[in-house]
């Protein structure tokens, strides 16, 4: 069994404290680092391996060159471009972080272990009772360290917190129901109905996410679904009509629909890990595109569907501001 698979510490990307997103009430999101899932639009691709990645910001850089010394793979090499980082080299030790006075190298993802990533999320209780929130488990999608998951759900839960689980759903069918049963509430990716594409797109088959996807309807559980409205990926009529059909005949249970409207916000996440973003030059949705897709969404009967995101005329408008 590998390590990431031990159900008493992980990877652990980020503890987000009063999160107002991710499950009713204020919340702490735990995201775990690991995802089986390889979508063109991702817009936490440090979330992809479990391995601990090394990033650089330049405008934090004073130039002092204690990292390179404290390397002990070699690994980095400051030139007049920035920062190169020999990734095959880099194995996420830490060590170049930990001398930078600025912070202007981090290592995204660090092993902890559930009793301290217990101790940090019980500190905002007072909060969770007052607004009747509780805790996340997000990611990356928290399946990938199954073990790690599993038990932070149960521990929550023993601590008689809400717990809510984000999850793009892909998981052989045992793992998916275990943390299931230890979540009060599911917030469910649906994407791309369109089998072929779905493949193409997000780098994985459909069917196992819609088999865990049926199995969860017939449950007595809250379902949130969240579906990415990226142009040209996800944001066809028959798209957005293939989800409303699935949800209104196996998920009926669904409290609310969020459409996620794309943004680039992560375009900087992508160029810091050397990574080549697919959707650089993927337009934003327009507001009648999106006021056509809530519309088709409501054949779904869920009472509650929400959009979230930029629109293209409200960045045009914004660029119009600064010029
Ligand atoms: S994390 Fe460790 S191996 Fe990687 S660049 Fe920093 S010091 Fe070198
Ligand atoms: S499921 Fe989420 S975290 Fe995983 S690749 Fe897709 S968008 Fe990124």
């Amino acid at each position: 069994m590998s390590p990431e698979n031990l159900a008493n510490s992980g990877i652990v990307l980020n503890v987000q404290r009063f999160s107002t997103e991710d499950g009713p009430g204020i919340r702490t999101t735990v995201f775990l680092k690991g995802c089986s899932l390889r979508c063109d639009w991702c817009q936490n691709p440090e979330s992809w391996t479990l391995v601990p990645q090394v990033v650089w910001y330049k405008d934090r850089c004073i130039g002092a060159r204690h990292c390179l010394s404290a390397c002990p793979k070699q690994a980095l090499t400051l030139t007049s471009r920035g920062m190169v980082i020999d990734r095959k080299r880099c194995d996420g030790c830490g060590s170049c972080a930990s001398v930078c006075p600025p912070g202007a190298i981090e290592v995204l993802g660090v092993r902890r272990t559930v009793d301290d990533v217990t101790a940090e999320v019980l500190r905002d209780c007072v909060f969770y009772e007052q607004s009747g929130g509780g805790v996340t488990l997000s990611g990356g999608d928290p399946l990938f360290q199954f073990g790690f998951a599993h038990e932070l759900l149960r521990r929550f839960r023993s601590h008689g917190l809400h717990t809510a689980l984000d999850t793009a759903g892909y998981a052989k069918q045992e793992q998916f129901q275990a943390l299931v049963d230890n979540s009060n509430l599911v917030l469910l990716d649906l994407k791309l109905m369109e089998p072929t594409q779905h493949q193409a797109f997000t780098g994985i088959p459909l069917e196992p996410i819609l088999r865990n996807a049926t199995w969860l309807g017939a449950q007595s559980k809250p379902i949130w679904i969240r579906t990415p409205i990226i142009p040209g990926f996800t944001d066809s009529t028959d798209n957005i009509k293939t989800i409303a059909t699935f949800i209104r005949e196996n998920l009926p249970r669904v409290e609310r629909w969020d459409l996620l409207g794309f943004n680039k916000l992560c375009i900087s996440k992508w160029q810091r890990l050397d990574m080549p973003f697919a959707c650089a030059d993927t337009p934003l949705v327009s507001i009648d595109q999106m006021a056509h897709l809530m519309e088709t969404a409501r054949e779904s009967l869920v009472s509650r569907i929400t959009w979230s995101g930029v629109t293209r005329e409200a960045m045009a408008s914004v660029q119009h501001q600064l010029e």
